[in-house]
């Protein structure tokens, strides 16, 4: 960590810096709703909730929502009318993105910018900006050591934010950050504080490591696994208990797959876009009647080769970033990280 990249902040300034942003931009960050931590807009500082680990849903509900209009149109006197995406152009600020999520985001950025722009999700993350909070005190579902991330990186981040205790250790990022970092909120740091920071940063990894949470295996060595073990019976026993309901892929950071629906009336209608899952029997049907994925055994065993195999395997991170969620939030608690040791396991026999 360098003094060149990095400035505290006070706590008792965090509102104000908060407030600030609002005034000129749309701010999303961690927000209670009853029990639920969400991640959704908020209208003023305090109504953003800090220290309640991580949000139900993730950053990624922004900039690819999970129902977006493309255009609408009608038929008027003039001919066809089109009318295209709304026109807000202020600035997205993500507050409050936990490591993961940002690191999510550099995937979303691949699979919507590269090689072709998707124009909706384009022009929004354009005007975004990822402001982080580290993870100093990790859950134990938890595990982005293990794929290559960190509870404290601020890899994906324009400005990381760690806390220690009193104030915060703020890193740039990214030149979007630095720009941030000029904010005269922001009082310089020193040597005895990147010191303290560094301590933090290592106890959080500790404690990953502690819970067992060290690195599972993920790399080229799982890919290869995938490959080797895509017939084999252990995909019976894994999915077993699979409902095929999908929270997992709709929950996840990363996964982006979606559909296109004409919703057309007599003299107007509208094209929209909404999440789909690879979970879904529907998602592989075709017209033919056939489906190559008939089973949750093959829907499954596409999303963990997906996640794991081929996207590494086409030069983009995984598509996992380690955040939990599917571990959490599945109704059978069929935990990943155990499919991937099962897998592990399985070729080393
Ligand atoms: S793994 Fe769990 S969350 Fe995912 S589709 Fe199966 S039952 Fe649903
Ligand atoms: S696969 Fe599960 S743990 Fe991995 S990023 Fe997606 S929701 Fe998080």
């Amino acid at each position: 960590m360098s003094l060149d990249n990095a400035k505290i902040l006070e706590k008792d300034q965090l509102e104000g810096f908060l407030e600030g942003l609002l005034k000129d931009n749309i701010v999303f960050g961690p927000t209670s709703k009853g029990d639920l931590l969400l991640f959704d807009r908020v209208e003023s500082a305090n109504g953003i909730s800090l220290g309640r680990g991580n949000t139900m849903n993730s950053a990624k509900d922004v900039l690819f929502p999970q129902t977006e209009r493309l255009f609408a149109y009608r038929h008027g006197e003039a001919g066809v009318e089109i009318d295209g995406p709304s026109a807000v152009k202020k600035g997205f600020i993500l507050f409050g993105v936990r490591p993961c999520d940002a690191r999510g985001l550099i995937l979303l950025d691949k699979v919507f910018g590269e090689p072709l722009q998707d124009p909706y999700y384009g022009e929004k993350r354009a005007r975004t900006v990822i402001i982080s909070m580290a993870c100093e005190t990790p859950d134990p579902k938890c595990f982005c050591l293990a794929i290559g991330g960190g509870p404290c990186s601020a890899e994906g981040s324009d400005l990381l934010f760690l806390d220690l205790g009193d104030q915060y250790l703020v890193k740039a990022g990214s030149p979007k950050g630095m720009d941030l970092l000029k904010n005269t909120v922001f009082k310089k740091a020193n040597k005895e504080v990147l010191a303290r920071a560094d301590v933090v940063e290592k106890e959080a990894e500790e404690s990953m490591n502690q819970a067992g949470m060290g690195r599972v295996g993920i790399g080229e060595t799982i890919e290869k696994r995938l490959e080797a073990l895509f017939n084999d019976p252990i995909w019976d026993d894994i999915t077993e208990s699979c409902l095929g309901c999908g929270i997992c892929t709709y929950l996840c950071p990363t996964c982006h797959c979606f559909d296109i629906l004409d919703e057309a009336g007599q003299s107007a209608g509208e094209r929209i876009r909404i999440w789909d899952s690879c979970q879904f029997p529907l998602f592989t049907h075709q017209a033919s009647g056939v489906n190559p994925r008939p089973s949750v055994k093959e829907r499954f065993r596409q999303r963990i080769m997906h996640k794991l195999c081929y996207l590494p395997q086409n030069g983009n991170l995984p598509g996992c970033v380690g955040c939990g969620r599917c571990v959490t939030e599945c109704p059978v608690n069929l935990d990943i990280r155990e499919v991937i040791q099962k897998i592990s396991a399985r070729e080393a026999e």
